[in-house]
């Protein structure tokens, strides 16, 4: 089974106003070249997504959300529903990642919720699973991550609409990356576990590793076996940063 084309995912997080946000999409359209290599995509904030929906048009870099409803629409103040972000543009949505859970208490069910509702609204959703400091310390991490995939992942899943990202939650944003041992053992637990969950056809579900990814770690990062691209935060914010992490991917 070849491996599926990598993804290399920028989750800007709560930074960017229009003109720095235009200005580094803009930047990474004009270095992105052609789109042979990985398969590049951006994430930004809510309020630019329409603006760098049109600095990416006719590029091969794709547009994605960083949280979603888990209803197609309602009264939910200050929401963002699937279809909306479908509206834009968008192909992506990040589901569950770490800082949503611990900021905005998002369980494993209304992350699987969020899914779905992606899912259905024809995106992809990435959903984020990954565990503390203190439960790796513990001898946790296999019952934490394979608890987060049972739970966050909705039945009926495929490669089409699907992505892991494995992000220790002690490795996002402080600079601590996870060895290249851990980041193996983990990504093999999450595609065994897609073998049972989303069954004929799981080895193409790509499984991104994310967490201080940055062009000095990229390449040892991206030739693990099962790490099919990253979802990266900090590094994304530059754009020679970013490319140069597409850059280290392995050819496809
Ligand atoms: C993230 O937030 O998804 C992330 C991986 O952040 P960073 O690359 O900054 O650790």
């Amino acid at each position: 089974m070849p491996k599926p084309r990598p993804l290399i995912a920028g989750n800007w997080k709560m930074n960017g106003l229009s003109a720095d946000g235009w200005a580094l999409a803009d930047e990474i359209v004009r270095q992105a070249g052609e789109g042979t290599g990985p398969e590049l995509l951006v994430c930004p904030p809510f309020t630019l997504i329409g603006l760098i929906a049109e600095a990416l048009a006719n590029s091969p870099v794709g547009l994605g959300g960083q949280d979603c409803h888990g209803d197609d629409a309602g009264a939910h103040t200050g929401d963002i529903s699937a279809p909306m972000l479908a509206d834009l543009g968008c192909r992506y949505v990040i589901v569950g990642h770490s800082e949503r859970r611990t900021d905005h208490g998002d369980s494993s069910a209304r992350v699987r919720a969020k899914a779905a509702a992606a899912q259905r609204a024809g995106l992809a959703a990435i959903v984020c699973v990954g565990e503390t400091w203190a439960e790796r310390e513990a001898g946790r991490t296999a019952e934490i991550v394979g608890g987060q995939v049972a739970e966050s992942i909705p039945p009926g899943s495929t490669a089409a609409n699907l992505v892991v990202a494995y992000e220790p939650v002690w490795a996002i944003g402080s600079g601590r990356t996870a060895t290249v041992e851990q980041i193996a053992e983990v990504h093999a637990l999450i595609r065994r576990q897609l073998g049972g969950q989303v069954g004929p056809g799981s080895e193409a579900v790509r499984i991104l590793y994310g967490g201080s990814v940055k062009p000095a770690n990229a390449r040892e990062i991206l030739a693990i076996a099962n790490v099919d691209g990253a979802l990266v935060g900090g590094a994304s914010l530059k754009s020679a940063d970013f490319l140069a992490i597409a850059a280290a991917s392995p050819p496809g």
